[in-house]
């Protein structure tokens, strides 16, 4: 009888498993691995949202921005396979994305309406609670070393302008001319929108290459990428949180504008005591809600499960506030979750030993 109703239940388990292995095979996509297996390293990380459509997106340029992704999770990766930290990670990835032209970080940074590149970062380790941002910097190749640096090697957690850039190379961190960071689509995307705004053009920058013959047309990119910053958050093997955020800002921003990404708390906060998280999206917005802490309070205090904790900052308030953007986050119990209300999201997560999970647009898991 006993053995009846046990055969009875494996068949019932089966069945259900094949239905949701047919469900998942249908809609395309595996579901999400929402949870790290305690000791296993996990990643999650964002290239930044915004209205990033499936209509304005061709082939090839799906394709480099998941390749982009790709490269900078394995950076990350690297590091965790060899026993390094949670914080080395972040940074092994952030600088892979800040190197790519495709990512508003570093080179392809986005540009001030005064035809600047001016690069804004932070990095947050979550076990010892210390921070390192920079904002406005536009001689340091890679703001989010720099970031680190601020963290490890200054009493200090926040740096901006030239005299982060003085302690960066201070510090022996490579420094370089500004025009490093120009890439024509950016420059291109800036004009156009000085043009529709009515606003004045600036100069080319010095040291940028030559206007390109192609018809500008072909350049362009859409405004879809409107935002583009980069964040990541990682859990080490010892179940050490870190966070970090690297962003070129908005386009066409002014009087040294700063946003979220390097203000600890609203677009990067780690806390082995509840979560890390990485914004992305319209800054003012993130730093009003203070959203990074807010949903690793959420998770603290509330005992939230961090899925609904982002989903209740991120849907419910930033969305209340007709706020645009995204987080991704992680707790140190290996619990993993995105959350954008943007038509899309550049997003990837990997645990240790698992397959890259990556999306782009909304209608993917
Ligand atoms: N959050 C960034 C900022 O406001 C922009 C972005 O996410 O792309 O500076």
């Amino acid at each position: 009888m006993r053995k009846a109703l046990l055969v009875k239940l494996a068949v019932a388990g089966m069945l259900v498993l094949t239905v949701a292995t047919c469900l998942a095979q249908t809609s395309g996509h595996a579901p999400l691995l929402t949870q790290a297996p305690a000791g296993k390293w996990a990643i999650v990380l964002h290239g930044g949202a915004g209205v990033i459509q499936r209509s304005s997106m061709t082939p090839e340029r799906d394709k480099a921005y998941r390749a982009g992704m790709d490269e900078a999770v394995r950076a990350a990766a690297a590091v965790l396979d060899a026993n390094g930290s949670a914080v080395d990670a972040v940074e092994a990835a952030l600088k892979k994305l800040e190197d790519n032209p495709l990512f508003n970080a570093g080179k392809g940074a986005v540009f001030t309406a005064d035809g600047k590149n001016e690069l804004d970062a932070a990095i947050m380790d979550g076990k010892t609670m210390m921070a390192g941002a920079v904002a406005g910097v536009t001689r340091t190749k890679n703001p989010i070393s720099l970031a680190k640096a601020v963290m490890l090697q200054s009493p200090h957690v926040m740096l901006i302008g030239a005299g982060a850039d003085q302690f960066a190379a201070s510090v022996g961190l490579t420094q370089v001319d500004p025009s490093y960071f120009f890439t024509e689509e950016r420059w291109q995307g800036l004009v156009r929108q000085l043009k529709k705004d009515g606003k004045p053009i600036p100069p080319r920058p010095a040291g940028a290459p030559p206007e390109p013959t192609k018809p500008i047309a072909q350049l362009e990119t859409p405004d879809a990428h409107k935002w583009g910053t980069t964040g990541i958050v990682v859990r080490d093997r010892q179940g050490n949180i870190a966070a970090g955020t690297t962003t070129g800002g908005v386009q066409g921003k002014r009087w040294g504008r700063v946003g979220d990404s390097p203000i600890i708390g609203a677009g990067t906060y780690a806390s082995n005591e509840s979560c890390g998280v990485s914004a992305t999206g319209s800054g003012e917005y993130f730093i009003r809600l203070t959203v990074a802490r807010t949903i690793c309070s959420l998770v603290q205090y509330k005992g939230m499960h961090l899925q609904d904790a982002a989903d209740d900052v991120i849907q419910r308030q930033l969305t209340a506030l007709h706020g645009d953007g995204g987080i991704i986050a992680m707790t140190p119990d290996g619990q993993i979750a995105w959350s954008f209300n943007s038509p899309g999201m550049f997003r990837a997560r990997l645990v240790e030993g698992g397959e890259i999970q990556m999306g782009i647009y909304k209608d993917e898991p």
